[in-house]
């Protein structure tokens, strides 16, 4: 979309009109902060627009329409790894929801919550503790001041029962680039009394069309939300060699199938568990990157953990847990090292004897508890920042509190690629060579996780972890980014989510499904204003 001058004057003018100038930046020191990614971009971008209300949002389309101006939507720009808020085309204002930060309607009886775009993990988390609710949130590994439509937007993630988050959404609230409000499912009916609880709603079903799109800005959700389980509990085991790992898959499967195993079971490989726990290991290595596999072997017996690593959990009533767990034994018995279940009164113990226990046994339990207590709480939905600090992976500077990282500013570079796939052993080997050889070949540690994101797929979040301050490393990672995504798809693997790297390069220009989507744009946005080429749309 070409661009003259005097019509972003003139739409910067309407939008100060609009929103008062606070809420209008147009500084060039703020502009470049939302034009910088954790991997390299060159967007210019005029100005980032705050509407406070869904009335103001109508009106930014409104001018972006009027002016024939990009405008992109983001909810609090935590998409990190993914882009950030740089956006989708050049020029293009960003429109940042996060003023609108109400908790429009709570059920605790029915489970549920409405929220509008700058509601956040935090927020929501601190909103059901002072509700004394017993209802629990699933939770992310990202920053817990990230907006929880932003992230169905994009469908990402979590840990828990309810963890795909879109699969959660009972209904929305959009606004059309042409202005129009359209409520989705029930919603449409006034006095439907099942808005937000039965998605389906009546006649087609649109809230999809709404995410991984640039059809309309989502101004609030619906969010259903899990009743606290009577009894839970945490897993952990390993596999010892990387071969293992389609084994380890075909041996989940099973019980991932049969609702033995509720939630999204994560599977970090040692380079990924490493990676949370600390820096590169720059003294070991005498400076040489990629990490070698002879280091990162030593490095796994140091700190005793396997090529694989698996964490999952149990939830339901104390007979449903001990089953499952028994499940679980049986299933993994002699197959697995070191199974472990971790019940909360067992890490209360922990607390309360690690001081005497290391004195002891020389085992330093409140090192292991640090790791512990945020991967505990994920699975039970509490949002932390304590996996921020991964980011910094490659830098030579030590990396900040995890409430204080700020990726983006601090020039470290990662880019997400998250292929999906059946749940199985086959598919798990292949993706698994595909990430081996083409990490290793451009210089990166093949760093991954593996979630058995629902009861038949399995997602693997490859992390290519760079510092963006070494000259050549944005090059060589962009370069290993589109040449592992070219394989991966060539093989049949493709991203459940797109990083604003790889948006122009999966390919399916002349499907049906494409032209059908251009149609529907054509028709919601007329003038293609709201986040051009956001999915190749
Ligand atoms: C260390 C680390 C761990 C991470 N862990 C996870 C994880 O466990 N799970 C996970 O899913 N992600 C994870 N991420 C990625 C990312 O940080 C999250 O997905 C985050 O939720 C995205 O940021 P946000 O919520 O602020 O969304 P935004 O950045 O605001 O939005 C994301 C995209 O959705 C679109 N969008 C936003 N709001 C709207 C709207 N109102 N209407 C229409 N479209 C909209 C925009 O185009 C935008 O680009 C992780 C990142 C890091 C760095």
């Amino acid at each position: 979309m070409s661009m003259m001058t005097g019509e972003v004057d003139a739409a910067l003018n309407e939008f100060q009109q609009c929103l008062g100038t606070e809420n209008v930046l147009i500084d060039p020191l703020t502009l470049k902060t939302y034009e910088t990614a954790t991997f390299k971009t060159e967007r210019k971008i005029p100005a980032v627009v705050k509407p406070g209300s869904t009335n103001e949002i109508q009106a930014c389309l409104r001018i972006a329409t009027t002016h024939k101006i990009p405008i992109y939507t983001i909810s609090t720009g935590k998409n990190v790894g993914y882009g950030s808020r740089v956006p989708s085309c050049d020029n293009a204002v960003v429109m940042e929801l996060s003023r609108m930060d109400s908790i429009i309607d709570f059920n605790e009886d029915l489970g549920y919550v409405t929220v509008e775009p700058g509601v956040t993990q935090e927020q929501l988390f601190q909103f059901l503790k002072d509700q004394k609710s017993n209802l629990w949130m699933d939770a992310t590994g990202s920053f817990t001041s990230h907006s929880l439509i932003g992230n169905i937007a994009d469908r990402g993630f979590g840990h828990t029962i309810m963890a795909d988050h879109f699969g959660s959404v009972g209904g929305m609230q959009v606004v059309l680039p042409t202005g129009e409000i359209v409520q989705t499912g029930l919603g449409r009916f006034d006095n439907a009394k099942a808005q937000g609880i039965y998605r389906w709603g009546l006649g087609p079903y649109i809230d999809g069309l709404f995410t991984q799109s640039n059809l309309g800005v989502i101004t609030q959700v619906t969010l259903w939300l899990m009743p606290a389980p009577q009894c839970y509990e945490k897993f952990f085991f390993s596999v010892e060699r990387e071969e293992q790992l389609p084994e380890l898959i075909d041996l989940l499967r099973p019980l991932r199938l049969n609702g033995t195993l509720r939630s999204a079971m994560h599977i970090g490989n040692d380079y990924k568990v490493f990676g949370s726990m600390q820096q590169y290991p720059w003294d070991e290595t005498s400076g040489e990157t990629p990490l070698s596999r002879e280091v990162m072997d030593r490095l796994s017996e140091k700190w005793d953990f396997g090529a694989w690593n698996v964490s999952g959990a149990l939830y339901g009533t104390k007979a449903e847990v001990k089953n499952a767990r028994k499940a679980v034994r049986r299933q993994l018995h002699g197959k697995v090292k070191s199974l472990r279940f971790l019940s909360e009164g067992l890490v209360a113990i922990a607390e309360k004897i690690k001081k005497p226990y290391q004195w002891v046994t020389g085992i330093n339990l409140d090192e292991m508890l640090k790791v512990l207590r945020p991967v505990m709480g994920l699975t039970k939905g509490v949002p932390t920042n304590e996996f921020l600090p991964s980011t910094y992976w490659r830098k030579k500077t030590a990396a900040p509190a995890p409430d204080d990282a700020d990726p983006d500013a601090d020039g470290c570079g990662l880019i997400w690629v998250a292929p999906i796939a059946p749940t199985g052993g086959v598919y798990a080997r292949e993706l698994w060579e595909i990430v081996k050889t083409t990490l290793i070949k451009h210089g990166f540690e093949p760093s991954v996780s593996i979630t058995l994101l629902t009861e038949r797929a399995m997602d693997c979040v490859i992390n290519i972890a760079f510092d963006r301050s070494v000259e050549g490393e944005d090059e060589r990672a962009i370069a290993c980014h589109d040449e592992l995504l070219q394989c991966l798809t060539e093989s049949g693997y493709y991203p459940y989510r797109l990083s604003l790297a790889s948006m122009g390069l999966v390919k399916n220009d002349e499907t049906n499904y494409m032209n059908l989507m251009r149609s529907v744009k054509g028709l919601v946005d007329p003038e293609g204003i709201l986040s051009p080429g956001r999915y190749g749309i």
